[in-house]
């Protein structure tokens, strides 16, 4: 499938979903504030959502903790009604099957790891709190592969069977744009790295992402 074919899948699971009585219950991972706001705009009036933050991948706590505080203020401002779960960081335990990859550029195997891991943590926990749908805001972003989160996430709704994926492309139709220019009018904080420490900038590259 390509890109495209994934954001015309979310319009067309959107049309579905339009003709159910009640608004299912969406999983949704995120990772940070502004890579929030397409997403939750996009899928916010026809869920009900609920946002698992497990970004143990971030080094160190402290940026940990800046992106957490960060969307939790996002949410309460504009989404009151969603809900913020937050299991135990440990970045540690984390980065033990990431560090064999640790001289591979972003983008490639290392991040397909991380990707997945942090989605087969969600999916798992929306298996077993009853929810139907489960899908990540990561697809918004230019740095990330939209194709890879999208096989990702098919393979995990075979494991999950119970919760389905919701196949996206948040970046198409310019969402990527719609979101920054989001983060940037409300003065969020934006990183200027992914989130490991493979991922730190260099002194003299430093730029928000
Ligand atoms: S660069 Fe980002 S996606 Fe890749 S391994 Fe590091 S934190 Fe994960």
């Amino acid at each position: 499938m390509n890109k495209l074919h994934y954001y015309l899948l979310s319009q067309e699971e959107i049309s579905k979903i339009k003709t159910l009585p009640n608004k299912p219950k969406l999983l949704l991972h995120a990772c940070c504030a502004p890579c929030s706001c397409f997403p939750l705009s996009f899928l916010h009036d026809h869920f009900q959502i609920t946002i698992y933050y497990n970004n143990s991948n971030i080094y160190p706590q402290a940026e940990y903790q800046t992106r957490l505080e960060e969307l939790k203020k996002y949410l309460s401002e504009y989404y009151p009604d969603i809900e913020i779960i937050i299991p135990t960081y440990d970045h540690d335990g984390y980065m033990e099957s990431l560090r064999p990859y640790k001289d591979m550029r972003e983008g490639q195997q290392r991040c397909f790891i991380c990707y997945a891991k942090r989605m087969d943590e969600a999916y798992a926990f929306a298996q077993d709190h009853g929810f139907d749908y489960f899908t990540t805001v990561m697809t918004v972003s230019r740095q990330k592969n939209s194709l890879k989160i999208n096989e990702i996430g098919h393979a995990l709704s075979q494991k999950y069977p119970k919760v389905k994926y919701f196949y996206s492309d948040f970046k198409k139709k310019d969402g990527f744009l719609i979101g920054n220019n989001m983060a940037k009018a409300l003065n969020m904080y934006r990183q200027k790295y992914c989130g490991c420490e493979y991922s730190m900038p260099k002194e003299e590259n430093i730029n928000e992402r």
